[in-house]
């Protein structure tokens, strides 16, 4: 399910982004197809909405439009580039920390110079007028040098707030780079940690776990009748109904388009069967309404494939298994939830 249908759909993105440079006559360097490429999926609203309104101002855009609306809109998603520039920053910051902590050692010895020689001078000392300018000598060491640290400890903390900031930043950054934009649920990269992660902990404590996988019924009709932007808002309700009926360990994601998977650790096939059921009837029991319009749009519902894990599994061999019990729900009638012990998953007729 969906690969065939991703491959025509991303090839119609693929194509229209051509059309579009071959139209404006834009060179068709990566950026630039990178460009068109997001207008043509249109999840990008705020870059679509600048690249409308130039054309409809001037009938068609140029290529430093087309470089300037790359900077603004598709640039800044770019989590390889912001990660640089935190890590520009933080180096530079840390240089500053060494920086300041190298003056600190100098001074703190020149300090203790100046203490040394003014003990050799105060046991050399005639008078008290020479004793005198011996300790006026130190007042006037030590004033500096208290100048010296208070510059310092306002470099340092000034160095200390903008460490904290960087550190706020990776933190967002990394969060970014495991989320999902549109659903907020685990992206595919955290999906595959998950299962390897999971995986090994199976490996190790022979406890179960499980995987379910959803595809939503039905859902290119959906698309087709009410607009890709609906389907979006579809796909975030569906998220949340995976998200408000799994619990901490778990793990739910958006595994592709509309396709979620969720990984539920120390679960056997039995109590996940009973989740992936909270899940399909959250979906259904859901009214659909178009904000905009008050449209009532009906009700969505999913399939949901359940697999356990086998001594010996990998994360494709469980992926597979979800997928024959998702098909075999398909089968059935859709809205159903069927797992791989399922009579019409393992395809024996016999009962049990
Ligand atoms: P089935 O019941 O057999 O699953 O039918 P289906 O139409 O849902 O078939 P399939 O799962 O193959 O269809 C995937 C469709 O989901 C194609 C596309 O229209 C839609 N889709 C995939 N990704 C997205 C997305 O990110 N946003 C929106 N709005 N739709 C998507
Ligand atoms: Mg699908
Ligand atoms: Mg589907």
């Amino acid at each position: 399910m969906g690969e065939s249908d991703d491959f025509r759909r991303t090839i119609g993105y693929g194509e229209s982004a051509l059309g579009h440079l071959k139209k404006n006559a834009i060179p068709a360097y990566p950026r630039h197809y990178e460009l068109w490429y997001t207008y043509a999926a249109g999840f990008n609203h705020s870059l679509n909405k600048a690249i409308n309104e130039i054309i409809r101002l001037r009938g068609r855009i140029s290529t430093a439009e087309v470089a300037q609306v790359y900077d603004q809109f598709v640039s800044p998603s770019r989590l390889g580039e912001r990660i640089e520039e935190v890590g520009g920053r933080l180096s530079t910051e840390i240089g500053q920390v060494m920086g300041a902590l190298d003056s600190s050692i100098a001074t703190t010895s020149g300090y203790r110079n100046s203490l040394d020689n003014a003990t050799q001078l105060l046991n050399g000392a005639e008078d008290g007028a020479a004793v005198k300018v011996v300790i006026d000598g130190l007042i006037a060491v030590t004033r500096k040098t208290e100048q010296a640290n208070k510059i310092l400890e306002s470099k340092l903390e000034d160095s200390r707030r903008q460490i904290a900031e960087l550190q706020e930043s990776l933190e967002a950054i990394r969060y970014e780079s495991l989320t999902d934009d549109l659903t907020t649920l685990a992206n595919r990269k955290h999906f595959e940690h998950s299962m390897e992660r999971a995986l090994n902990d199976a490996n190790q404590s022979n406890d179960p776990f499980t995987l379910l996988m959803t595809d939503i019924d039905h859902f290119k009709k959906f698309n087709d009748t009410y607009g890709h932007q609906t389907g979006d808002q579809v796909l975030r309700l569906v998220a949340l109904a995976v998200k408000q009926n799994v619990k901490g360990q778990d793990v739910a994601c958006r595994y592709g388009g509309e396709e979620f998977a969720v990984i539920l650790p120390r679960t056997n096939l039995r109590q996940a069967v009973v989740v992936a059921e909270h899940i399909r009837q959250a979906v259904m029991s859901k009214e659909l309404i178009k904000r905009s319009t008050g449209e009532n749009l009906g009700r969505i519902t999913i399939s949901i494939g359940v697999s356990s894990w086998r001594r010996g599994d990998t994360a494709q061999s469980m992926i597979e298994r979800a997928d024959t019990s998702l098909y075999a729900a398909k089968r059935g009638g859709r809205n159903l939830v069927r797992c791989e012990t399922d009579q019409d998953v393992t395809g024996n007729s016999e009962v049990a």
